[in-house]
């Protein structure tokens, strides 16, 4: 291998499109001005590309350009949509929230602090292949129920959530509908309208777009009504003050654009390498498994598997240079924890630390998925050849089922 390995793990951030730099690069330069500025052609510049990108933006959800706010990613726009409606909500007896166990910790730890403030809420739970339970969603919403957040594809296992049916039900109780559509967006469909969605959080660098942007689409009518969580100027309709980052906002934009244009062609691209390197690790070695839903139900990039008797640490380690992807289990200062989306899956501990996530995006080729599977295949052998547990398993004795 020379250089640096390939990169699969678009779940955790994207390259910029080169046409989406070309497009920011004037606004680090000449096109400094700020789009506040209302007396002088510096600022009306900034502000007519802000408005251009909003355009963009409202297009690729197919939604009003008037409730798109630029944020600085889905992480803020997660916290503006939970706290800022709650914030109305609360005092008016719909202090209940509905999310789900696996949302992103963005969501999972606004919802926490809205528990501390007086808030109910209700984590609803998913079956064994990530997918949200429908049935305890509607058990759940009630008259007192105030905003419902369901992610548009997990970002660990890739499970696409129903959000019409969710937005139906949220709809008939006279709750907000909020989705982190961080992931998935630009590469699966998505229209505010047709899910009956009144929030969207998107994030820029996970769709070929800069780090450091993104945007809280809210709804006009019926309007979803929003106290802000940052007080200043009173920019964004007052909803998100503070001095806008106009190349941000362009870069986000146009990978919005792009996305438009392009999504369907990238996503069937990016899902027929998915579909191959599946295809490759699966023939090619034994007790494979994959975690989530079946792949034409899923995220089209992700791949998230565990190898039988092989933890995905060391398995890593072994495929540092060949190839750059993510384990599902977080390393915090002490210990290695589990993830808590494949424990809301109900698998074991042992599962949920072998699970490894393979993120395609838009830039991978097919030579690289063959590359990434035949490294993968050998290191997994010679993990497992130093396995005595493997061994058992290969004389047909259940190491789970020994007394030690
Ligand atoms: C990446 C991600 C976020 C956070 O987005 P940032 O723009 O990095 O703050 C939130 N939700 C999901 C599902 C994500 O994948």
């Amino acid at each position: 291998m020379s250089g640096r390995p390939i990169y699969m793990d678009h779940h955790s951030t994207t390259a910029v499109d080169p046409r989406v730099l070309e497009a920011m690069l004037p606004f680090f330069g000449e096109e400094y001005g700020n789009a506040a500025s209302r007396s002088h052609a510096y600022g009306w510049a900034a502000e007519d590309a802000v408005e251009a990108a909003r355009a963009q933006v409202a297009g690729l959800l197919g939604g009003a350009a008037r409730g798109v706010v630029f944020t600085s990613g889905a992480t803020e726009s997660d916290n503006l949509a939970l706290k800022g409606a709650m914030e109305l909500l609360l005092p008016e007896g719909r202090g209940h929230v509905v999310t789900c166990k696996t949302e992103h910790k963005a969501v999972l730890d606004s919802c926490r602090r809205l528990e501390r403030a007086g808030a109910r809420v209700t984590y609803v739970g998913v079956d064994d292949a990530g997918r949200i339970d429908l049935d305890a969603v509607a058990d759940a919403i009630g008259d007192d129920t105030g905003i419902v957040s369901v992610m548009l594809a997990n970002n660990e296992v890739g499970a696409l959530q129903p959000l019409a049916e969710i937005g139906a039900l949220a709809r008939a109780h006279g709750a907000l509908f909020h989705c982190d559509a961080a992931q998935g967006l630009g590469l699966v469909p998505f229209d505010v309208n047709a899910l009956e969605v009144d929030l969207v959080s998107v994030s820029a660098h996970k769709l070929y777009g800069p780090k450091g942007v993104g945007a809280l689409w809210v709804r006009r009518r019926p309007r979803a009504r929003l106290i802000a969580q940052m007080d200043g100027g009173g920019h964004e309709r007052g909803l998100r003050s503070g001095t806008l980052n106009v190349p941000g906002i362009v870069g986000l934009g146009a990978a919005c654009a792009l996305a438009q244009a392009e999504g369907e062609a990238r996503a069937r691209r990016v899902r027929g390498l998915r579909d191959e390197l599946w295809r490759r690790l699966s023939e090619g070695l034994e007790g494979v498994r994959l975690n989530g839903p079946p792949l034409d139900a899923r995220h089209p990039g992700n791949l998230n598997i565990s190898f039988d008797y092989v933890p995905a640490e060391p398995l890593m380690l072994a495929l540092k240079d060949v190839v750059a992807v993510s384990s599902g289990s977080a390393c915090t200062s002490a210990s290695v924890e589990p993830s808590y989306v494949l424990r809301a899956m109900g698998h074991d501990e042992e599962r949920a630390h072998g699970s490894i996530r393979f993120g395609l995006g838009a830039p991978n080729t097919a030579a690289q998925v063959a590359t990434v599977a035949d490294a993968v295949i050998a290191a997994v052998g010679q993990l497992r050849e130093g396995s005595a547990l493997w061994r058992l398993a290969q004389q047909g004795v259940d190491p789970s089922a020994i007394d030690w």
